[in-house]
């Protein structure tokens, strides 16, 4: 269909790239201006991960600053992009039931706007944020990437935002040009292959992968957005890596554009 909407995965790293201008920023804002203007944004952060399904209501939701020990500037930004109640309806319609709940306390967490303030930098997209329930198995994430699907025929971009290798313990904080560690780049190349050769399948039972993606993906609200967005592909659907890249050996930017 000429008017579906791509959905998009995007590693989002570091909070500091919202205030950057790097290869992944500039990546973020070619890929905005490259996709048909979305008529509203449904966002999938790695930083809403909670007990529960909840999507944001609010016509005007706030920008969280969910993270600590960073520079004042980073405290500063305000993404005053609208949000849509209709298209949070639709989404209850399309998930429920059980209901998903709706919220006007949460607004925009920085997995969503430290990417969008690139992406769309005019903020003027209305943009919904849908939690993740962090109590269902990764397939129930996957089938829900495939119940919101029909929205990128209604002009909705579906974006997950996380990292496909997350993990903080092996980061190099002082080296964020550190190479890949073995095991990162080994599995970035295999989930690379995977999700070439469509195989679903074994991306949602990462952990039967091996120590390489339980490295990787040592908790896994960071990879489940992935999920969101591969569930939302149709049958034959192109998939492409408009961003990639490794930073302090340990987390993964790429990104995947499924469409
Ligand atoms: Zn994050």
């Amino acid at each position: 269909m000429a008017d579906r909407l791509p959905a998009v995965f995007l590693g989002h790293g570091n909070p500091m790239h919202a205030v950057a201008h790097n290869d992944y920023t500039e990546a973020w804002r070619r890929l905005g201006e490259a996709m048909p203007q979305p008529k509203a944004i449904l966002a999938i952060s790695a930083h809403w991960y909670h007990g529960e399904r909840s999507v944001t209501v609010s016509v005007a939701p706030r920008t969280l600053h969910d993270f600590g020990g960073f520079p004042p500037e980073l405290y500063q930004i305000r993404y005053p992009a609208p949000g849509d109640p209709a298209l949070a309806r639709k989404v209850q319609e399309l998930l429920g039931p059980p209901p998903v709940k709706p919220d006007d306390v949460w607004g925009f967490d920085h997995g969503t706007w430290s990417v969008l303030r690139h992406m769309y930098p005019n903020a003027d997209i209305p943009v919904v944020q849908l939690s993740m329930d962090g109590s269902q198995a990764a397939r129930a994430h996957f089938e829900m990437g495939r119940k919101l699907a029909p929205l990128r025929d209604e002009g909705i971009l579906i974006l997950g935002s996380g990292n496909l290798i997350h993990n903080l313990h092996a980061y190099a904080w002082d080296q964020p040009l550190r190479e890949a560690y073995d095991w990162a780049a080994r599995f970035e190349n295999r989930a690379k292959e995977l999700m070439l050769a469509g195989d679903h399948t074994a991306l949602i039972e990462y952990e039967a992968l091996g120590r390489d993606a339980t490295l990787s993906i040592p908790t896994p609200e960071h990879y489940l957005p992935l999920l969101y967005v591969l569930g939302a592909a149709q049958p034959g659907e192109s998939i492409s890596f408009p961003v990639t890249g490794i930073e302090g050996g340990s987390v993964s930017m790429l990104a995947v554009q499924v469409g």
